[in-house]
């Protein structure tokens, strides 16, 4: 068993989960109304190890859109379909230090990685572009799609239309990037920018629960083979380069602090997912939409300092 004392493990978590619950700290997003009016009291963790031991608390089965935790499923996907080379001819690996949705590009003119919002609209790009005659809804059915096989299907993976039709009105910054990337870098084998945009604000629009998730952050711990199926989902080695970018830029430009504090590849999202990846041990999903100032959730973040605090789960606790 990957965690001997199972029973002794969940009351470990129980009290993590119940000490960081009373933290009322940050703000929903509030840039777009189902963001700005979702319950902010929302609580849930889920975990799920690599061979299946599950538990869940509080909120875990409230669908919620997975916002930018889409982006390294996204890069996953593109390293799937069309290889690292071509992939990294387009978009980079290096942190940015800058807010999420900067216009800033590395001095060779890509994108830094593919979680900010420069990299993952690039890698929409890249992901339409290998399909030039379908639509972005249709390329979001295939990404829904793989999260579906990633979570082992236990729920089905869902589609807002009202957070796609709010973030389509809102994107101004985001189109903004992406003529950027166009002018700059070009678009690969020039997809349409409407498209890249659509796929990128679609993918941002797919909703699921912590559960789901958690399940998801499990087949990655597992090197690509989901622990309810045993299928395999992704190759190990796009699992491998897809940890290592969200270990050096999935928390926003908070990342750093981060790796140094729990040291464990993790993404967030705006409406206050994270997903948190224990490699070869388990992967968990906090749910909790108020916000610290990088885009973090307040109680998804403290909750991963206590568990590093209780736990050796940082890589380097093992030195
Ligand atoms: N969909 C929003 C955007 O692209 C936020 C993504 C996020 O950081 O979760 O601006």
């Amino acid at each position: 068993l990957a965690i001997p004392d199972w029973e002794e493990f969940c009351s470990d978590i129980r009290l993590i989960y119940d000490n960081v619950a009373p933290d009322r700290g940050g703000n929903n997003a509030d840039y777009i109304p189902i963001l700005r009016d979702a319950d902010p009291e929302r609580w849930g963790v889920a975990f799920c190890t690599v061979d299946g031991q599950r538990m869940r608390l509080g909120d875990v089965d409230v669908f919620h859109s997975i916002q930018s935790v889409s982006k390294p499923l996204n890069y996953a996907y593109a390293l799937l379909r069309e290889g690292s080379e071509f992939t990294h001819r387009f978009v980079g690996t290096e942190p940015s230090g800058r807010p999420f949705n900067a216009l800033d590009l590395l001095p060779d003119m890509r994108p830094f990685n593919p979680c900010v919002n420069a990299g993952a609209i690039m890698t929409a790009g890249i992901i339409a572009s290998g399909s030039p005659d379908r639509e972005a809804r249709e390329i979001t059915g295939d990404v829904m799609n793989l999260w579906s096989r990633m979570c082992g299907g236990i729920d089905e993976v869902r589609f807002s239309e009202e957070t796609m039709l709010s973030e389509r009105a809102t994107a101004h910054t985001n189109y903004a990037i992406a003529y950027l990337l166009q002018g700059r870098t070009g678009l690969p084998r020039d997809v349409s920018l409407h498209t890249m945009l659509d796929l990128y604000l679609s993918c941002c629009s797919i909703e699921m629960t912590s559960e789901m998730l958690a399940i998801a952050a499990a087949t990655l711990a597992n090197g690509g083979v989901c622990p309810i199926t045993g299928e395999e989902v992704l190759p190990t080695e796009v699992v491998k380069k897809t940890l290592a970018v969200m270990q050096s830029a999935g928390m926003y430009d908070n990342a750093g602090s981060f790796t140094l504090e729990v040291g464990l590849p993790a993404k967030s999202g705006v409406a206050g997912a994270v997903l948190v990846v224990v490699p070869n041990l388990m992967g968990f999903a906090t749910f909790s939409p108020r916000l610290d100032d990088y885009g973090n959730s307040v109680r998804g973040v403290a909750f991963c300092r206590q568990l590093v605090d209780r736990f050796t789960f940082h890589i380097y606790d093992s030195l």
